[in-house]
């Protein structure tokens, strides 16, 4: 399978793509490590995981670079951001590995039928071979939320990264073992839309994590519950974020930027309807314009660089950017919609000279939309791109109410200083996710999941715990069993 560079169109890398035969090899080679590393304390394996962290860190740069070449993404987002966080939650959960959230609880059951000192205990024990299915927006990230708190509960891991960027996974793969992790711990398989159904089916893996468009989640959620697989899902989104008049505007303005220019637009969470107060939107809107002509759109290697490619299919180069590009395209010609910045694709020129090979990446200008009516296919829709839509409202029940009328239920974002208010909407918000004040910070410590069609499950934070893990219960007699009602 070729993978190309997103910024450059060139061919990276030429990877295999898994038949069942290695499909199989990888499950085993997980389930034969199982027993050996389940049965090590949270704390040996939490020194790994941190190991890992070290090791993830060191390698920032390179780690960085791959990513960046390839999914596309600025490499100031991949040094500062995406690499680092990855490296926090390995560090995240090889601290949490041997805390009592990953052990169980005892409870005292001084009930009838049994003696009053009598208790009993769980024991969260890990589930076996668990399998990941990443998407291809921040691979590092993605596959980091998975196999770390699946690791420290004592599980084995099979991890299929998406067919765009399949870099980053196998390179996690060789610091894992760097860190000490032992042979089939981790295992990656590489593959194509063909790969992942291996996986969904097979009778070995006993948890399925998943990430990637909420069309690709019913079909895995159906797939697996052939075989009864425990399944979380991270789908898609249509994120919204509330500007009341009383908010600082110019945090405003960074939290829509934030929600929106991010990874050039391809962030599941994204707030792409922006609500804003018919007081304050003409304000909004001027500042906003103005930061975002300043952003540099092009080569995601330039440290200079804002906003990066978008993503590049093995099988259709253009893939993505069509898809963008064609709902820029039917926005424009919607009289519901008025285009005030963007709406183009962006050419660079890059090593290999205008014309030459090389300079094929593929970019969408920021692009920003005035929209009146809640219902057109572009305030709808996932476009998964740097497109924003702004909306007006005057009523807080009204915008609360229009916020909510999606299927989805990722992130929802408010930006007020009203503290009652903030609260109060936050509580209201249909959706796994809010921010108050900000947007899109996602810190290892905090759940993160989605309403909804957005998926269920919740990866991250001690919640993430009970994706890889299954409880046992014990109940101890601490005195003679009462059996008087029989002869
Ligand atoms: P996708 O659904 O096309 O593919 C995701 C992964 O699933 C890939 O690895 C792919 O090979 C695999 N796959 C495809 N068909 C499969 C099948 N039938 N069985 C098993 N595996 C299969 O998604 P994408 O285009 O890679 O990612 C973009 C989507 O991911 C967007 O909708 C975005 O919102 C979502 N996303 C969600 C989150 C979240 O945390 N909620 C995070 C990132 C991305």
């Amino acid at each position: 399978m070729s993978n190309f560079s997103p910024g450059t169109g060139a061919l990276i890398s030429t990877v295999e793509v898994a038949t069942q035969a290695t499909i199989d090899a990888a499950v085993a080679s997980a389930q034969a490590a199982f027993p050996a590393w389940s049965a090590l304390s949270g704390a040996e394996r939490g020194r790994i995981l941190t190991r890992a962290a070290v090791l993830i860190r060191e390698y920032n740069s390179e780690m960085s670079l791959l990513e960046s070449v390839d999914a596309g993404i600025p490499v100031s987002e991949t040094e500062f951001v995406q690499v680092l966080g990855g490296a926090d939650c390995f560090e995240y959960y090889g601290g949490l590995a041997s805390n009592a959230c990953v052990t169980g609880q005892m409870m005292d059951t001084p009930h009838a039928g049994g003696h009053k000192d009598s208790f009993c205990y769980t024991r969260r024990e890990p589930l076996g071979v668990c399998a990941g299915i990443g998407a291809w927006n921040y691979p590092v990230l993605v596959m980091s939320w998975k196999v770390a708190p699946a690791l420290a509960c004592g599980n084995t891991f099979v991890y299929k990264p998406s067919e765009c960027t399949p870099l980053t996974a196998l390179k996690i793969a060789e610091i894992l073992k760097e860190a000490g992790l032992p042979d089939g711990v981790f295992n990656v398989v590489v593959g194509d839309r063909t790969t992942g159904p291996m996986l969904t089916r097979h009778s070995d893996v006993k948890k399925l994590s998943f990430t990637g468009s909420t069309e690709t989640g019913i079909r895995i959620v159906k797939e697996a519950a052939e075989t009864l697989k425990k399944v979380t899902m991270e789908l898609g989104g249509k994120s919204p974020l509330l500007v009341f008049e009383d908010a600082d505007v110019d945090n405003a303005v960074g939290a829509a930027m934030m929600s929106n220019w991010y990874t050039q637009g391809e962030i599941c969470s994204n707030a792409t309807r922006v609500f804003v107060h018919k007081s304050v939107k003409e304000e909004f809107v001027r500042k906003l314009v103005e930061r975002t002509k300043q952003l540099k759109v092009g080569d995601p290697l330039d440290p200079l660089t804002h906003v990066g490619a978008m993503i590049m299919p093995p099988d259709n180069k253009t893939g993505h950017m069509d898809r963008v590009i064609g709902y820029i395209e039917r926005a424009k010609a919607d009289p519901r919609n008025k285009l005030i910045l963007g709406g183009n694709t962006h050419t660079i020129e890059v090593a290999g000279g205008k014309g030459g090979s090389g300079n094929e990446g593929c970019y969408v200008e920021p692009t920003i939309f005035e929209c009146t009516d809640d219902n057109s296919e572009l305030v709808k829709e996932e476009v998964f791109g740097p497109v924003m839509s702004i909306l007006e409202f005057e009523d807080e029940a009204d915008a609360v109410e229009r916020a909510n009328d999606t299927i989805y239920g990722l992130g929802a974002g408010i930006m007020t200083n009203n503290l009652a208010r903030a609260h109060r909407v936050a509580k209201q918000f249909q959706s796994g996710n809010v921010w108050i004040n900000n947007y899109n910070l996602t810190p290892s410590e905090m759940p993160f999941g989605g309403y909804g069609m957005s998926g269920y499950g919740r990866e991250c934070g001690t919640y993430a715990i009970d994706n890889y893990t299954q409880i046992k219960n014990v109940y101890v007699e601490m005195g003679d069993v009462d059996s008087s009602c029989y002869p």
